[in-house]
């Protein structure tokens, strides 16, 4: 070793160690929703310093103004002193700096969003995402972080993240995992288990009818099936949190850890248990799918303002696409299950008349302003069904055109092994690995299907793989209405009129309250009221709108009394058979 390399490492052994944020959530007041936070921000030489509270959190495409429970925001310097601070947007600080300090900043968080995933304190349990908790400084957003509680006594903490000095803290490499590890700690159930050496855990926060056993022996099957599609695992350690409560169903993914809520009644019924291990295996999906691959526009997150992709349909679309996927190949589903959400996919788009006005690229750019509601379903999609849609109909065009040999899990696994974080890709991209995957040139599919209003003959496509979406021939015609309503005991009330339907056409819209059909009062339902009636008939409405009685005449559809259904065909051609285990993963239940 000669002098400049020892005076080197001299130099080296003299830096200090990269300093962390530190951030404290004390819960003292948890009845009341409240927490205090304390972070403290490494020595800087700035003039001042921004701090932000994410506007939204990952995993939820819409502008949340989680800044809204801040109170009591205070600035000090590393020796105490106030720092000057003043409020410059909606959820931005800025802290004025003399001198080169550590900064530290305090303010309570008032946590009741438990449906958001955002943030919840109560008396029995903290969810704890960062973004509604946890200011950030972009100077520092890149530094290692710890996150210490102050929790009350008998809670018990659980995050994706690896505990630092005690069970009630924890680290991560920076901000952005940080924000992506959220922190379930309270009264709960807490189950380990391992597969194939990998670490997971499953917590429950509430009571619920569950069984413990049976979500204990699915979860370790599928978490078995990340390899059939992308032949690696991005982590050693995975936690399923679980809230089984009232107030809040639905589910986020992060890093290596998912929150599933349900209601706690919401368990036992097949149809309620297969709710929860699919959204079990869809966050499981978005470990790779959004966590290790995703679309260029939202790389990196920016927790302030929108990330725009036209791509959000392949990342939620085509996870729940996959989902069914991983159920039925692990065995947790049987055929008819999985039909049966095909067939849920398939029937709630054809009675969206939104379908035929926006693409799947479409309804992902505008995500982040997708208003729903009856507007909503007459002129909007949404990256869910049209994406598992768009997925289901490339997943079997490829296996049709390479006699089985390829499928739209190879997409996947190509992006998860081409455009692995902090890369990212666009819809280009998607298309030049269809084309390296298939040796076929997929721009025209791409336009008509993605960047088009889908419109695909279901029938034509479920062939390929021996299924058929057929109406039994059992069933009969019956008066039909295109219109969504709910009873308030006495009066039907349009929460929805299909575009360019009869109704729509005689002006009735979502809010009339329909009180009788030819002068027949309305029953409970609008089946029930239409049973009174026959097909193509012409029928005076009388409805209220604004407190004043009013007529129109609409005249009735030819409807069916049976759906239409996604069903095995009964005698599967060699080639459909084929088709349908390369698609599936399991023998077709009518192969010879
Ligand atoms: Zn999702």
């Amino acid at each position: 070793m000669n002098k400049i390399t020892l005076s080197i490492l001299a130099a080296f052994m003299a830096l200090p160690a990269l300093a962390d944020v530190e951030y404290k959530l004390s819960i003292n007041e948890p009845a009341h929703h409240l927490g205090d936070v304390k972070v403290t921000f490494p020595k800087t030489s700035q003039s001042h310093l921004d701090v932000h509270l994410p506007d939204w959190r990952t995993g939820r495409y819409e502008i949340l103004d989680l800044a809204n429970g801040i109170r009591f925001f205070d600035a000090k310097s590393e020796n105490g002193k106030d720092l000057d601070w003043k409020k410059v947007d909606k959820n931005t600080w800025r802290i004025h700096l003399n001198e080169p300090t550590e900064v530290n900043i305090s303010y309570q968080v008032y946590a009741n969003q438990l449906g958001m995933r955002s943030r919840h304190i109560d008396d029995s349990h903290a969810f704890i995402d960062a973004s509604g908790f946890f200011m950030f400084s972009d100077s520092f957003r890149q530094e290692p972080v710890t996150v210490d509680l102050d929790v009350p006594k008998g809670w018990r903490s659980v995050s994706g993240m690896d505990f630092a000095d005690d069970k009630h803290s924890f680290k991560a490499d920076n901000y952005d995992v940080l924000l992506d590890s959220p922190i379930e700690t309270g009264i709960n159930d807490l189950y380990k288990f391992k597969v194939d050496d990998r670490k997971y855990e499953l917590v429950i926060w509430g009571e619920g009818n569950y069984d413990v056993e049976l979500m204990l022996s699915d979860l370790k099957k599928l978490v078995k099936t990340g390899s059939l599609i992308w032949h690696d695992y991005p982590y050693e350690r995975y936690v399923f949190m679980v809230h089984a409560t009232s107030g809040a169903r639905g589910a986020t993914e992060h890093l290596n850890s998912t929150i599933i809520q349900r209601h706690r009644d919401s368990f036992a019924k097949r149809d309620d248990y297969i709710g929860f291990i699919a959204t079990a295996a869809h966050e499981f999906i978005h470990t790779w799918n959004v966590k290790n691959y995703r679309p260029a526009g939202l790389v990196p997150y920016d927790y302030i303002a929108p990330n725009y992709s036209d791509l959000l349909w392949l990342s939620e679309g085509s996870t729940s696409y996959l989902e069914n996927y991983l159920l039925l190949s692990a065995g947790i589903t049987t055929n008819e299950e999985f039909y049966k959400d095909i067939n849920k996919t398939i029937s709630r788009h054809l009675k969206t008349p939104g379908r035929e006005v926006q693409s799947a690229a479409e309804t992902s750019f505008d995500k982040w302003i997708n208003a729903g509601g009856d507007h909503g379903r007459n002129f909007s999609t949404n990256i869910y069904s049209e994406g598992s849609l768009v997925s289901l109909a490339l997943d079997i065009d490829l296996l049709d055109k390479s006699e089985g040999k390829v499928s739209y899990r190879d997409v996947h696994s190509e992006l998860y092994k081409q455009f692995k974080l902090p890369k990212s890709f666009n819809s280009k991209d998607v298309q030049n690995i269809l084309k390296q995957i298939s040796g076929r040139d997929y721009s025209t599919w791409w336009k008509d299907n993605v960047e088009s209003p889908l419109s695909i003959d279901f029938n034509v496509l479920l062939e390929k793989v021996g299924l058929e979406y057929t109406r039994p021939k059992s069933s009969k015609a019956i008066a039909g209405l295109d219109v969504m309503a709910k009873s308030n005991g006495e009066l039907l009330i349009l929460n929805h009129v299909a575009r360019e339907s009869s109704a729509w056409e005689s002006g009735l819209t979502a809010g009339d309250k329909l009180v009788a059909l030819d002068g027949r009062q309305v029953r409970k339902s609008i089946k029930e009221t239409l049973a009174l009636f026959e097909p193509e008939q012409e029928v005076t409405v009388s409805f209220i709108r604004r407190h004043q009685l009013m007529t129109t005449k609409v005249k009735l559809k030819s409807d069916f009394d049976k759906p239409k259904k996604v069903k095995a065909v009964k005698a599967p051609t060699e080639r459909q058979a084929k088709l349908y285990k390369a698609w599936t993963g399991v023998e077709h239940p009518n192969a010879i």
